[in-house]
């Protein structure tokens, strides 16, 4: 977790608000669209960015991913193996990417050659919250195997991010979980002015949808 004293969290957070800021600025001036992608561990974040990726690449855009994991390449590889530039960015202990990470990574890539970049966050759906990167979006991903208290549990993630999906939405009946129940709290929480959108990344069922939502 990060850290101890309360003062010194507030210079931490000042400081990667900073970062972030001139991130947005750098994807800004190469005229890059960031999606940011938050949540747990198997919410689907990575198959999400393969497939979002893959539609893109059929409109023409040029697309990079930076995996965010704790350690490991497993999500950049899974990446690479489908056809998506991808860079690996381990936060060696943190259990969230800060901009720092991800500026970083910005550095060591050719900006020039993509149109779109997708930020895949630490599987963690509390302190990423606290941490923008610099996206043009921040994006939560649930899925139904998480059961149906996510956001009642989880209100911090849910009012930092500007879209939440709910993702494996062909098996909620299986683990016995009702999206309206998850869909509702969302709505309730975000004063009725936000819908959750519901996606099944397997069947591919509401992922054009998600396109347009993300004004790619
Ligand atoms: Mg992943
Ligand atoms: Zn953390």
């Amino acid at each position: 977790m990060h850290i101890v004293q309360v003062g010194m969290e507030y210079d931490v957070l000042k400081e990667n608000n900073k970062i972030a800021n001139s991130n947005y600025r750098l994807l800004k001036k190469h005229d890059i669209r960031t999606i940011e992608l938050m949540g747990s561990i198997g919410s689907g974040k990575t198959a999400l960015i393969i497939k979002l990726a893959e539609r893109l690449r059929k409109k023409g855009l040029r697309i990079c991913a930076i995996a965010g994991d704790v350690t490991g390449e497993d999500d950049q590889r899974r990446m690479k193996e489908s056809g998506l530039d991808a860079v690996n960015c381990n936060t060696g202990h943190e259990c969230h990417l800060d901009a720092n990470l991800v500026k970083k990574s910005l550095d060591s890539m050719d900006l020039d050659r993509y149109d779109v970049i997708f930020i895949e966050n630490v599987g963690n759906l509390v302190c990423p919250a606290d941490f923008p990167l610099g996206a043009d979006y921040r994006v939560v991903v649930i899925s139904t195997t998480e059961g149906d208290d996510m956001v009642r549990k989880h209100h911090d993630i849910f009012l930092h991010s500007d879209v939440a999906i709910l993702n494996k939405i062909d098996i909620s009946d299986a683990v016995g979980v009702d999206p309206e129940i998850i869909k509702e709290d969302y709505k309730r929480l975000t004063g009725g002015l936000k819908s959750m959108y519901t996606c099944s990344v397997k069947t591919e069922d509401g992922i054009d949808e998600l396109v347009s939502v993300l004004g790619l």
